[in-house]
């Protein structure tokens, strides 16, 4: 048992995230051009922030406290059918996230990727995203890998809530 526990702590190690694998292949529609298309949903599509090209979401399933996903707003699924200034606006707002999420939680670092196809761990292989998924000192080490704890502490929406607010005290994002 303790040698198990050893070897899965080196990954984050996230359980409630089975709800989400078992989801996968159950509906057709695109959450992120589901919420590209609905302003109107509110909090309940957890978007942060919509800028001309692109649309930055928290993760419905996060890895971590804080995890967003930043997406163009077309459904490309990868750099090469991308323009410049979506690109450029996609590395601005991981720029972007980093502030308002060390503003907002602090974390002690980042990890920030993107994954190509269903073979590389990809949930959402046809739509381009890139995942921001703040890190603390230990956050892996704490988690009870042999328990069903949740480590995310904070609820999406009050998260969600503090990122406008603090948007709104910054003026962020900034494009330029
Ligand atoms: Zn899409």
């Amino acid at each position: 048992m303790e040698g198990n526990c050893r070897l899965r702590r080196e990954n984050l190690w996230a359980p409630w995230r089975i709800k989400y694998i078992q989801g996968l292949g159950k509906s057709s529609e695109c959450f992120i051009c589901h919420n590209v298309k609905n302003p109107q949903d509110g909090t309940g599509n957890l978007v942060v922030w919509r800028t001309p090209r692109c649309i930055v979401i928290l993760n419905r399933f996060p890895y971590n406290n804080g995890h967003l996903l930043i997406a163009p707003l077309r459904h490309i699924p990868d750099l090469d059918q991308a323009t410049g200034e979506e690109l450029m606006e996609m590395i601005l707002l991981v720029r972007e996230s980093q502030r308002a999420l060390s503003l907002a939680i602090k974390p002690h670092g980042f990890n920030v990727g993107m994954n190509f196809g269903r073979s590389s761990g990809a949930g959402l292989p046809d739509h381009l995203h890139i995942h921001i998924v703040p890190r603390w000192d230990g956050d892996t080490n704490f988690m009870k890998v042999c328990s069903d704890t949740n480590v995310i502490s904070q609820s999406l929406v009050e998260l969600l809530e503090q990122l406008k607010q603090i948007s709104r005290e910054h003026g962020l994002p900034r494009l330029d």
